[in-house]
């Protein structure tokens, strides 16, 4: 076997493995999961939007998270639902890469089942997709009536059907989230080390649950 004698320029040195699977493990541990999943409400399980809890972005409406930027290293606020996946999957998405909800979710899930990784034309079709069915959707008066039936005993899974949004939606209303203009719920923020607290809502006979369907209806 003959000996390989011959030089070749030296390549911009690309990490190698070990060196690459650090700077994963650096970054992904930069996000510090079990704060990332502190702020994240997956109390509903598997199958279901899990809304973020912490900030949000107010130019873009998407969750953030401290982390550090894949392009600089340096510390930045990370979008929420980016973390999310790259937590769960153990990879750091490239930044050409996007991170596309499922149907019918809203920016805030964190639900890694909900989400996948997509080219930028994807993200603005979705974008488009949702923007067109959403606009139709909440109005103040449609709001009113959502919080009175919630308020009479309907259940948050009904009144995402009987609305047409998703549960992400009706749990942001129903925790001053948004809409807290016509609702006057003040926004608590997650709760540290645990589940987000409920709103004191008393629990209605089912008497009175009657009547007021019967009067958020009329
Ligand atoms: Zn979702």
């Amino acid at each position: 076997m003959g000996k390989c004698t011959k030089k070749t320029a030296a390549p911009a040195q690309p990490l190698r493995i070990t060196e690459a699977r650090d700077v994963l493990s650096e970054q992904l541990s930069l996000l510090d999961p079990p704060r990332f999943w502190s702020k994240v409400d997956s109390s509903g399980g598997q199958h279901v939007c899990w809304p973020w809890l912490g900030s949000i972005t107010l130019s873009n409406g998407y969750g953030q998270h401290p982390g550090v930027s894949p392009l600089t290293g340096r510390p930045t606020m990370r979008a929420a639902h980016r973390c999310a996946l790259e937590i769960a999957t153990r990879s750091v998405l490239p930044p050409a890469v996007r991170v596309l909800h499922a149907k019918g979710c809203s920016k805030l899930c964190c639900n890694p089942k909900h989400l996948r990784p997509g080219t930028a034309a994807e993200n603005t079709a979705d974008a488009r997709r949702d923007g067109a069915l959403r606009g139709k959707r909440l109005d103040a008066d449609r709001v009113r009536k959502l919080l009175g039936l919630h308020q009479a005993g309907v259940t948050r899974e009904s009144l995402a059907d009987r609305f047409g949004v998703s549960l992400v939606t009706v749990h942001s209303i129903l925790t001053g989230r948004t809409w807290s203009n016509i609702s006057g719920i003040e926004f608590a923020g997650p709760r540290k080390g645990g589940r987000p607290r409920k709103p004191k809502v008393a629990k209605p006979t089912m008497e009175q649950r009657r009547q007021r369907v019967q009067e958020a209806l009329s």
